[in-house]
């Protein structure tokens, strides 16, 4: 326990200025040596002094007991002790007390002490001066003038009035069973009631969850009592709603005494700013999500489109009865495969033979059928290569053989004309019809243009009816020749 005793330059170290007055008053009092009288000391001192004094007689077995105890002192302590005995203290200020008191009447001649209390309800360090007087019945009476150290509470006032945080300290009162009965608002400042939605009033000496809102929170009551119970902290965020306003706070709680010490941060701005950049974000995902998926379905689209168009494409390139390349998209992919640099190609046109017959004996779509039939043979037989097959005219085909000389055309057409001499081919679900077909074969000459290329096995193909149908037909570089089936 913090204390100090000084026989010397009292009114120099006291802080209360009536420590001074009084013992000035005490030293006019005492003359010659002689210890001052009690009644007529009293007489004089009490109007002025009465209110910061008490005065202890000794009770005859070593302890003391309180005869006055001021006015000003009960308000500091919380209550009176006026009757009890000195002992009946906190052992350590009871002691301290016991000791200065029996120093002073032994030395006969003021004391003046501090020392640290158990916190009372607002004080913890006193200043005492201790003035022996003997009563005319010779007890000896000490009286005692006891003032708190001012300065302290107004450091602690000024800390508390400029702190932006709110601050509160709880007393707990404790009943009979140990067990927390009310909790006491000992120290508050202005800020809390402020966040207390109650500015300006007075919480002190308040039922701490009467005056704050925020501690009506079952839940929150509990973690400030687990606080007290187990003398540990805690930190915390709550809202509460005063006057239609949510506020949020962030509490921090600390043992303090038998007690908490709360201190509040108002985080309101802080949670709605937060909410407010929460809930944009929401709206952001959102409109993000919105923009994904209409670009997902724009995508789709597009797609669809390109589909639509390869098919269109795909119509436009295409002959409808047979499925090969028409005249147009031919001649176009043949000239561009013949544009590249040095590009070998050979060309046959077949004509099928006699077809008007097919059509006058079987009827239209018999020969449709046919038409059909043959192209698909074609086309099995020059399937998975990179050569063009076309339908150019009404039962009229050509192939262009890429890469392929004289000799090689040939041979492919050989291929052609021996697999249709193999085959009937079927002109309706019962029919089936031999026909034979003639073919003009021409190979490329060097930088030939497409429609030069192809004049040329036209004649070659036109020979080769002429000689009789059923043939090759082949334009030679210098002299054109047929060749006979068999
Ligand atoms: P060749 O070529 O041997 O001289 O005799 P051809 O009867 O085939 O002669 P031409 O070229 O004069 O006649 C072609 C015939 O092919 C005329 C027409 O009836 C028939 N034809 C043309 N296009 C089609 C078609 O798309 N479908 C059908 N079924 N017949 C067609
Ligand atoms: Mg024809
Ligand atoms: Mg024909």
């Amino acid at each position: 326990m913090y204390q100090e005793i000084h026989t010397e330059n009292i009114a120099a170290r006291a802080h209360a200025p009536k420590i001074a007055e009084l013992l000035n008053r005490f030293t006019l009092h005492g003359r010659k040596g002689r210890p001052v009288c009690y009644e007529s000391f009293a007489a004089a001192i009490m109007p002025g002094f009465g209110d910061d004094l008490v005065i202890l007689e000794p009770t005859g077995d070593g302890d003391y007991r309180w005869i006055h105890y001021g006015r000003e002192i009960t308000r500091y302590v919380g209550g009176t002790r006026l009757g009890e005995r000195l002992s009946a203290m906190q052992p350590e200020v009871a002691a301290f007390t016991r000791h200065c008191a029996e120093r002073a009447f032994a030395e006969g001649r003021p004391l003046y002490t501090i020392h640290r209390a158990k916190p009372t309800l607002r004080v913890a360090i006193w200043e005492r001066l201790l003035l022996p007087t003997v009563a005319r019945d010779g007890r000896n009476l000490l009286v005692a003038f006891s003032r708190p150290l001012q300065f302290r509470e107004d450091l602690l006032n000024a800390v508390l009035d400029n702190s932006p945080s709110g601050i509160v300290a709880l007393r707990a009162l404790r009943g009979d069973g140990g067990g927390i009965d009310r909790t006491i608002i000992v120290t508050a400042n202005r800020r809390a009631a402020d966040l207390a939605g109650q500015p300006g009033a007075r919480l002190l000496d308040r039922e701490a969850r009467e005056a704050l809102p925020f501690l009506a929170d079952p839940t929150i009551w509990k973690r400030c009592l687990a606080a007290m119970e187990q003398q540990s902290g805690d930190s915390f965020e709550t809202a509460f709603t005063r006057q239609d306003r949510t506020s949020w706070l962030r509490l921090a709680i600390a043992p303090l005494g038998d007690g908490l010490l709360l201190t509040l941060t108002d985080i309101t701005d802080l949670t709605v700013a937060n909410q407010t950049l929460q809930s944009r974000a929401a709206t952001l995902a959102l409109e993000v999500g919105r923009e994904r998926a209409t670009r997902r379905a724009l995508s789709e689209e597009i797609g669809h489109r390109e589909e639509r168009e390869k098919e269109l494409r795909r119509l436009a390139e295409t002959d409808p009865l047979t499925a090969l390349l028409n005249r147009r998209s031919f001649t176009e992919r043949a000239q561009a495969a013949l544009a590249e640099a040095g590009a070998e190609a050979s060309l046959i046109i077949v004509d099928l033979d006699h077809f008007k017959q097919v059509n006058d004996t079987y009827g239209h779509p018999a020969g449709d059928a046919v038409i059909r039939a043959f192209a698909d043979m074609l086309l099995g037989l020059l399937r998975g290569e990179r050569h063009l097959v076309a339908r150019v005219g009404g039962e009229e085909f050509a192939v262009l053989l890429r890469g392929a000389d004289a000799a090689e055309a040939t041979k492919r057409t050989a291929q052609i004309q021996e697999a249709l001499a193999r085959r009937a081919l079927p002109a309706s679900e019962t029919l089936a019809l031999r026909i034979t077909a003639s073919y003009g074969i021409a190979t490329r000459r060097p930088a030939e243009p497409l429609a030069e290329l192809f004049a040329r096995a036209d004649q070659a193909l036109y020979r080769a009816k002429n000689e009789g149908r059923n043939r090759i037909g082949t334009a030679g570089a210098d002299a054109d020749a047929v060749a006979d089936a068999a």
